[in-house]
């Protein structure tokens, strides 16, 4: 792993870990692990993924 971190932009063939839709946000973990969710999902766990110190990068692409 290096320090720098680029991400690719989501694109629509990203789709959210829970439900298979869209993905509009990506959630980097400490442990360098991603998940990407739809617009709902990120939602629905931010709050986890806040908790779990996870960097939240939302797409500014719109789809
Ligand atoms: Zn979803």
């Amino acid at each position: 792993m290096t320090a720098t971190l680029t991400s690719p932009e989501l694109t629509r063939a990203d789709r959210c870990d829970r439900c298979g839709a869209a993905a509009r946000v990506r959630a980097k973990l400490p442990s360098g692990a991603e998940l990407l969710f739809c617009q709902h999902h990120a939602n629905e766990h931010e709050a986890k993924l806040i908790a779990l110190a996870a960097v939240l990068e939302t797409s500014s692409t719109e789809l």
